[in-house]
């Protein structure tokens, strides 16, 4: 199984990078594809450029194995839509093979606002991790649209290539980019935050002054 996360990396943090590391190893994912978006649709668009980010991510995820920086959405010169990088991924590898789509409660609980989302899970599974803070479930979902779709157990996903909800217990760090790009504009530290060789790298090219 493929996992793909997307996001903004602006930038990528323990908060991202360890919730992902635990969903790697309790579903047994053949690799988890870190995809930073392009054109962001539903936020002003980062202070960072994409190869910026990608870059960053780049250097966080390096002494992973089986973590991988994909830049599709990158070559894609329009709005970096999920459903469009979903499709993409079908096409690549195939029609039977699971895909996850593993993103956080916050991003979850926002899901019926993304582009053609009733799609997503015509095309992947949908994998939730748990984030600090109170996010609903399913209130902004119609119906029984998330229970009817809920599955308890890594095995359901093995048995079809999308379709299926399943919640990851992850540890739980309250870090987000935006604190983070807070701290360094006010001069704190923000080391503990994320990798210290990424933290070097900021520093040394100036990317938040
Ligand atoms: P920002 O503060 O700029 O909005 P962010 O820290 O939320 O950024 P994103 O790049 O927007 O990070 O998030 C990408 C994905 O990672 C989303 O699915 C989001 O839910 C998830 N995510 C981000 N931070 C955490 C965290 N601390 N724990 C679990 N999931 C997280």
């Amino acid at each position: 199984m493929i996992g793909l996360f997307g996001g903004t990396f602006d930038p990528i943090h323990f908060g991202h990078l360890r919730p992902a590391l635990e969903v790697f190893e309790s579903l047994a994912l053949d690799e988890l594809r870190f995809i930073p978006s392009h054109i962001t649709p539903h936020r002003d668009q980062p202070a960072r450029s994409t190869e910026d980010r990608a870059e960053m991510v780049a250097l966080a995820i390096r002494d992973q194995p089986g973590f991988v920086l994909d830049t599709c959405e990158l070559e894609r010169d329009r709005p970096s839509y999920t459903v469009d990088t979903l499709a993409l991924m079908r096409e690549r590898y195939g029609q039977n093979k699971p895909l996850l789509l593993i993103m956080g409660s916050d991003a979850f609980a926002g899901l019926p606002s993304w582009h053609q989302w009733q799609r997503l899970l015509q095309l992947a599974h949908i994998v939730v991790m748990a984030r600090p803070g109170d996010f609903p479930d399913s209130a902004g979902f119609p119906g029984d649209y998330v229970e009817s779709r809920r599955v308890d157990d890594v095995a359901d996903l093995r048995q079809r290539a999308a379709g299926s909800i399943l919640r990851v217990p992850v540890t739980q760090l309250d870090i987000s980019a935006t604190n983070i790009r807070a701290a360094l504009k006010q001069g704190k530290s923000v080391r503990y935050l994320l990798p210290e060789a990424l933290r070097d790298h900021i520093h040394s090219r100036h990317l938040y002054n």
